[in-house]
């Protein structure tokens, strides 16, 4: 008897007629002979929905109680889908996240899962229940409860699949797997059969939302294969898993867009020691993570720094910046949000030259400037207008040939 971790996004219990097909895959794959776990994202646009409401009464929410408003929406879905269930003649409870063992540090809308203790669930499974977790969410030490990023609801399947020692994690979404790019900016797309954890985790890092990209990360540090397929059909998905063969390593493996992009240049820096420690060190403080950093070469001892931040932290990552602007002796600080980072990954580009001339060229001839590049030893990102993104990755798709299979 295997034990098998599902995970059904937002999309795929939408509404209840999503949700009792849902509840007929769940009852087949356990009709298999397996022993689930399932774990659920809240309907639909339920979580934007719920972020709306508290907006509207509040300027800032308490982030205490945005979690504990957030994590609702998942108690829903997962309360739902075992009426279902238990309407199709099967055994099966829900556990809120911290029920099922899932225990957070207290960065509120943003936890990281400190360790799982998946007991309950083991004594569940033991009374032959299916056992349906709410995802998303977790509790302190405190019993406060926490909520893991949006997108999170793979993060705690995956974490649920490594400390249970399932034999896989099946995230089941709207599109029938990883493809080569967003499917709904490029019609050529083509569906990956396997990807390694390395890609998988740029192009997640770098915008696919596919998947949450601390899922992937789990997934590679606890050799955990997830399987992407969609929860619509039977089409056969795609594995990721540690890579199959060392040689057969590809070209450009997809392409990644992100919107959620805002810079901030600081000008007149003066160019001595301590001045980065004394931006950067601040923003880490504040839990705000910075991705491109540029500085240019100084002239008379005073330079432009310029650093890129998620868009949804700008206003939290000005407050902090323009202080120390001050204390520093720099001019002043100009700012951007209407830019986005375009990406190609693949490991081939390891040690082969050609991948950044190929890349720039292609977004020449489209007339897109590119404003900032950064790289990793599989990534290249460009960072450009955001009304150019989707010319940029069908470009991009084209000039690397991804089309072909
Ligand atoms: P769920 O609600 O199931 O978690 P998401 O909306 O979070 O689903 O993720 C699925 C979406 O990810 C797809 O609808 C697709 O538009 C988008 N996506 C972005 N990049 C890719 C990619 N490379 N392959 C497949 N889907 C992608
Ligand atoms: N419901 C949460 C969100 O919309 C978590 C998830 O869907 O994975 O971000
Ligand atoms: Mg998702």
């Amino acid at each position: 008897m295997a034990l098998i971790v599902q995970k059904y996004g937002g999309s795929s219990v939408a509404d209840s007629e999503k949700i009792k097909s849902v509840a007929r895959r769940i009852a087949r794959a356990k009709d298999e002979g397996n022993q689930l776990v399932v774990v659920v994202s809240a309907m639909g646009d339920t979580t934007d929905e719920l972020i709306r409401m508290a907006q509207q009464v509040s300027e800032q929410p308490d982030e205490r109680e945005l979690d504990m408003l957030l994590s609702t929406g998942e108690l829903i879905s997962s309360t739902l889908l075992v009426m279902a269930l238990e309407s199709l003649g099967y055994k099966a409870v829900s556990l809120t996240g911290g029920q099922a063992g899932i225990q957070t540090d207290s960065s509120y809308s943003q936890a990281r899962i400190l360790r799982v203790d998946p007991q309950r669930i083991l004594a569940e499974l033991e009374k032959g229940n299916i056992v349906i977790v709410a995802g998303f969410q977790g509790v302190t030490q405190d019993m406060d409860i926490t909520t893991l990023g949006r997108g999170g609801s793979d993060t705690t399947a995956v974490a649920l699949a490594a400390s249970l020692n399932a034999e896989v994690c099946q995230i089941y979404t709207d599109v029938e797997g990883v493809y080569t790019a967003d499917p709904r900016l490029v019609s050529e797309a083509t569906k990956l059969k396997e990807i390694g954890y390395e890609e998988m985790l740029e192009l997640a890092s770098y915008g696919a939302k596919i998947l949450h990209p601390r899922a992937v990360e789990l997934g590679g540090l606890y050799d955990m294969p997830i399987l992407v397929a969609s929860s619509f059909s039977d089409s056969p998905g795609t594995l990721i898993c540690k890579e199959a063969s060392m040689e057969v390593r590809n070209k450009a493996r997809g392409i990644a867009q992100d919107t959620n992009v805002a810079k901030i240049t600081v000008i007149n820096v003066p160019d001595h020691p301590g001045i980065a420690a004394a931006i950067f060190e601040p923003l880490a403080k504040a839990n705000i993570s910075v991705d491109t950093i540029v500085q240019n070469a100084s002239i008379e001892n005073i330079t432009d720094l310029t650093f890129t931040v998620a868009r949804s932290d700008l206003v939290k990552a000005m407050s902090i910046v323009e202080p120390v602007i001050k204390s520093i002796g720099a001019k002043r600080c100009v700012t951007d949000s209407t830019l986005a980072k375009v990406s190609i990954v693949g490991t081939g580009m390891q040690n082969t030259p050609g991948y950044a001339a190929r890349m720039f060229r292609a977004l020449y001839e489209q007339g897109i400037n590119i404003q900032l590049i950064t790289t990793s030893e599989i990534r290249i990102t460009c960072i450009i207008a955001e009304d150019r993104v989707k010319d940029a990755v069908q470009a991009l798709h084209k000039a690397f040939e991804l089309e072909i299979a």
